[in-house]
């Protein structure tokens, strides 16, 4: 197939009544799907039903002989930390385990850091004029989020196939206004690419303005392969020491899709200084997370090879649903020039990129046809997509069959949006 642009009159008018006919079809055909969130699915959370049984009647006790039943423990249990550790790259003792969202944990060193500073700081970020992260887009709308939250300027730089674009990211991490950077550095949100290890090294020897400036790391897909290549990311927590910035990284990672995405368990990790913070303002906060969850997770995943294991079984269900949008957007798409789209190795989303201006017509499209989507602009600061091309499949959550029909509809609201956009170029007066 041609590209789009390239079509002669006949042909673009042939291809819109095809696509077209297509999509009413698809319309026609009621359905009612939802591509929204990230979320795992039922039969992911079946994996780990064992763990309803556990620790088990009576099974409380820590190796410490502490009685995780009880009030204390702020940093988590010891042999939890030290299961978790070559997960987050640093020794055991640098790792805390907190209760079930490392979202949560993301916020609260944000609102700490806003409210007390952090070490290095000459004081809390809020007293800063006008405090801003470096937010490599597409990215994850909930770190956007907490940003608006708290009125920290957002300061988009384009991701590159291999992370964020450094040249960018070092020209604006030189401001000292500039306090921190969201990354989620392998099976990035939502475009799947994988940090490598220049971008890691570049960012870790990066000088920045803020003598407090911190990485906020989220590794939230650390172990979520699609494929059966393990792709390893260079120690960002090494790497900064060597580079002198031992302090920049603040690492957070949590099982929530690995074990139960309402139920597990997040991680922090960073600098011995900044974990001693850390804990300083946690241990005002609560007595103590859930360490019967913790040992929980212990007794079921047992090891690191464990954890793996237990991951090889969300593989085999994921990769058929990627593959599923993969096949689709490349039978309905491939040579238009209507499209780009990513074919991650992990993680849980596709990015593809529409036409440029077409992406909140696409989404309602797919809605007139009962296909839920995430909205146009969702991986982009404060929801403004400038180029309106960005769009985010989640085909985690739906069965394989609907993620097929789904994956259908994307692709077929993607050339008609693009054939729409055509028809309107070549009509418009020269
Ligand atoms: N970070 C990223 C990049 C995510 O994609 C998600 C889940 N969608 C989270 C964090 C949320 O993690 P948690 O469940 O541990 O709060």
């Amino acid at each position: 197939m041609n590209a789009i642009a390239d079509l002669s009159t006949a042909d673009l008018g042939a291809l819109r009544t095809r696509v077209r006919n297509a999509y009413d079809a698809f319309r026609a055909r009621g359905l009612k799907l939802d591509m929204t969130r990230g979320k795992p699915s039922a039969a992911q959370l079946d994996l780990a039903n064992p763990m309803f049984s556990l620790p088990g009647n009576g099974d409380h006790f820590t190796e410490a002989g502490d009685d995780a039943r009880n009030y204390g423990g702020v940093q988590g249990i010891a042999e939890v930390r030290a299961l978790f550790a070559p997960i987050m790259g640093v020794p055991a003792d640098q790792v805390v385990v907190g209760d079930n969202s490392s979202l949560a944990l993301m916020h609260d060193c944000l609102a700490w850091a806003l409210l007390k500073g952090v070490p290095g700081s000459a004081e809390p970020w809020s007293k800063e004029a006008a405090p801003a992260f470096i937010c490599p887009v597409p990215g994850y709308d909930r770190h956007f989020a907490l940003c608006e939250e708290y009125g920290i300027r957002m300061l988009p730089v384009p991701m590159t196939g291999h992370g964020p674009d450094m040249d960018a990211v070092e020209a604006l991490a030189a401001d000292p206004a500039v306090k921190g950077m969201w990354c989620v550095p392998k099976y990035s949100n939502p475009s799947g690419e994988v940090y490598d290890d220049a971008t890691i090294r570049r960012l870790a020897a990066m000088r920045a303005g803020a003598p407090d400036f911190r990485l906020f790391w989220d590794n939230a897909y650390a172990v979520h392969h699609l494929t059966a290549r393990r792709h390893d990311i260079l120690n960002v927590m090494e790497a900064c020491a060597a580079a002198g910035h031992a302090d920049r990284p603040f690492i957070f990672a949590s099982t929530s899709k690995v074990t139960l995405a309402g139920a597990g368990l997040a991680l922090f990790a960073s600098s011995a200084a900044n974990v001693r913070w850390y804990l300083a303002r946690a241990s005002k906060r609560t007595i103590g997370p859930d360490k019967l969850n913790q040992l929980r997770h212990l007794r079921f995943l047992r090891n690191i090879e464990g954890v793996h294991r237990h991951m090889d079984g969300h593989r085999a269900l994921l990769a058929p649903k990627f593959d599923a949008v993969a096949e689709a957007l490349e039978r309905h798409l491939a040579g238009l020039g209507a499209a780009r789209w990513t074919r991650p190795e992990g993680g849980y989303f596709i990015t593809v990129d529409a036409a440029d201006g077409t992406a909140r017509r696409v989404v309602a499209l797919a809605k007139e046809a009962g296909l839920a989507l995430t909205p146009a602009g969702a991986t982009w600061p404060l929801g403004q997509d400038p180029h309106d091309r960005t769009l985010r499949i989640a085909p985690t959550f739906p069965s394989l069959e609907e993620v097929r029909a789904a994956a259908e509809g994307i692709a077929l609201c993607i050339a008609l949006a693009a054939v729409e956009k055509e028809d309107a170029g070549r009509s418009r007066p020269a």
